[in-house]
């Protein structure tokens, strides 16, 4: 994913957005109208979702067209079968910014799909095949581990989906990975500008959804949440084209007590996969990122470098992330 400047013209949009969402504050659906929790949520468990993201960090980078990328793609698709969700796979050749063709797999999962009201959880599960951001240079071309950025979105969802298949939630759910998002211009090599070089994946779905005329209540995109030191901001793309739902799942986190990590003040605005989703599919989409505005890159520590491994890894991050998640989809009606 990648910062981009705010534009101007969202800015007043944005105010307007900002005073309707006062009114609707208190609720834990995204209808409004809702009561507080009404449901007992199964108990998210940290140590499951960090034992999902350690299994794919295990297969190796799991960067598109390598050996890692299939047999991770599999693992997905199996488990979600397991846990008894209809599962699609989308098999496609992609174009990436060299005008290399690389295999894409989206891997979804589909608890309830008889139902016509639906949310869509999301994360991408490739990892970036080089480490454009790292200080050391000679580190630079080899690919990263995605620990956090991919697998710790993919393990907090796939341990959602454990419980969806036990304890069904009242909507339908349909719990997407997107692949291909990472493979975006390098910032380590100067090979001049290309645009949509991000999320190819999701672009390919939202012009080709796995269901015809897809569309759900909302989605949810999870990206860098497993960090020790995570905080998340309320993104920008997000906060413009989906501010009630940025709304309940914010409250949502302060209620449980995760309101250091959930904050309230505004993250940059990231071209990530809900950009795609807003876009080709009409529907909202919010995104969920470790976003650090004081920071040179936007983002935390490890993004795009070496360092992105298991060992950074934080169970009570992706407990908080995996918990609120669970909070706000169960009690939607
Ligand atoms: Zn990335």
């Amino acid at each position: 994913m990648k910062i981009t400047i705010l534009n101007f013209w969202l800015m007043p949009a944005m105010l307007v957005f900002v005073a309707a969402s006062a009114c609707t504050g208190g609720t834990v659906g995204t209808q409004g109208s809702q009561p507080r929790t009404v449901v007992d949520v199964p108990a998210f468990s940290a140590d499951s979702a960090y034992a999902y993201v350690a299994a794919q960090v295990a297969f190796g980078p799991r960067v598109p067209g390598s050996e890692a990328h299939r047999l991770c793609a599999d693992y997905l698709s199996a488990t979600l079968t397991r846990m008894g969700a209809a599962v699609t796979v989308q098999k496609a050749d992609v174009e990436v910014f060299d005008g290399q063709t690389v295999p894409m797999y989206n891997v979804i999962g589909s608890f309830r799909p008889e139902k016509r009201n639906r949310i869509m959880l999301c994360s991408h599960w490739d990892s970036r095949p080089f480490a454009d951001h790292d200080s050391d240079h000679a580190r630079r071309d080899a690919p990263i581990d995605g620990a956090n950025d991919g697998a710790s979105g993919v393990g907090v969802l796939l341990e959602v989906a454990r419980h969806l298949g036990t304890v069904p939630a009242q909507l339908g759910v349909d719990i997407i990975f997107f692949d291909v998002e990472d493979y975006g211009l390098p910032d380590h090599r100067d090979v001049g500008y290309k645009p949509d070089t991000w999320c190819l994946g999701s672009q390919y779905w939202g012009r080709h959804p796995h269901a015809p005329g897809y569309e759900a209540r909302y989605g949810i995109l999870l990206d860098m949440v497993g960090a020790a030191d995570a905080v998340f901001c309320r993104e920008l793309y997000s906060k413009q084209t989906a501010p009630h739902v940025v709304d309940a799942v914010w409250d949502a986190a302060a209620r449980l007590g995760y309101g250091s990590l959930f904050v309230r003040s505004d993250g940059g605005s990231i071209t990530d996969d809900h950009v795609y989703v807003n876009r080709l599919r009409g529907f909202p989409c919010i995104d969920i990122i470790h976003y650090e505005p004081h920071s040179s890159t936007g983002f935390c520590r490890t993004w795009h470098t070496q360092d992105d491994r298991l060992e950074n890894i934080s169970r009570p991050t992706l407990q908080a992330v995996g918990r609120t998640v669970m909070e706000v989809i169960y009690n939607e009606r």
